[in-house]
């Protein structure tokens, strides 16, 4: 099977992006792997710091081993890691891909620690990809009334930053702000800056990642993937599918979870699939 390298490089050949999807359970990994399968693309499952603390680290490292024993490219992410500490746990349990975010540090710490988290998984297993974030694009995947404090036009990520930014690390892939947040702003999600990411691509020679893609619009995503994007984080949006779907599930008198949290995976299906035919090109 190729390897996630392997499918980046496919996916820079063919012009589109790889999904990234968050889950914090069994119905998660069920609604993204089984959307996957049925179009029959790569896909790339993320656990956040909480995420896998609720899931377990060993334990969805074994249901994507699982899915890579019957032949499914579907790769493990440990989403935002905000400790070099916790990307060394992801590390030791050879995830396929780790993100050491330091977005929020001065640019030397960032570097410093992301460098740090490089270096271990270089030693350790240098077949896993480590991601490095550069401008602060908010955190956590929730519904918010405004864009986060800290997160403007000026600390959109620039391409000399970029650059040195890569240079010092040695990262493979490569996470800017371009207009991105992480959540869901009810007042209106603000526009992604396609030019930005075109200038980025100019200098950016590794892989690129679209974080807080939840909420910008199919134009705009597609027009982003053009530009230069290899992989798309959604999570928000499959968060309030999934409670949707229970709450659908739960209002019956139906006792067999099997069966109410079907509602569940059902609806985040529903966006797993729109996502990936746009991101895939399908
Ligand atoms: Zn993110």
């Amino acid at each position: 099977m190729k390897s996630l390298r392997e499918y980046l490089a496919w996916a820079e050949e063919k012009q589109v992006a790889i999904g990234h999807f968050n889950v914090s359970d069994s119905e998660g990994f069920k609604a993204v792997t089984e959307s996957a399968q049925e179009l029959a693309v790569p896909v790339i499952i993320g656990v956040s710091e909480k995420e896998r603390s609720f899931l377990g680290v060993a334990e969805i490292k074994v249901l994507v081993q699982a899915k890579k024993d019957q032949g499914e490219p579907i790769f493990l992410n440990a989403d935002h890691t905000y400790s070099v500490e916790a990307s060394k746990e992801a590390i030791d349990a050879h995830f396929d891909s780790v993100i050491i975010d330091g977005a929020e540090k001065p640019f030397f710490e960032n570097v410093t620690m992301t460098k740090e988290v490089v270096n271990y998984a270089r030693a350790k297993h240098p077949d896993m990809l480590v991601e490095g974030e550069l401008g602060f694009i908010g955190s956590g995947s929730m519904f918010r009334d405004e864009i986060p404090e800290g997160v403007s036009e000026k600390t959109q990520t620039t391409p000399e930053d970029a650059k040195r930014f890569i240079n010092e690390t040695l990262v493979d892939l490569f996470a800017p702000s371009v207009g991105n947040i992480h959540g869901l702003v009810r007042s209106g999600e603000p526009k992604l800056n396609i030019q930005r990411i075109k200038d980025l691509a100019k200098v950016v020679t590794i892989p690129m990642v679209l974080h807080g893609a939840s909420g910008n619009t199919d134009e705009e995503v597609l027009e982003a993937i053009n530009a230069g994007i290899r992989i798309v984080h959604i999570n928000t949006e499959l968060r309030v599918a999934y409670k949707k779907g229970i709450e659908k599930g739960l209002s019956s008198d139906e006792l067999a979870p099997y069966k109410f949290m079907a509602e569940g995976v059902a609806e985040m299906k529903k966006i797993v699939t729109a996502k990936l035919k746009l991101f895939n090109k399908l």
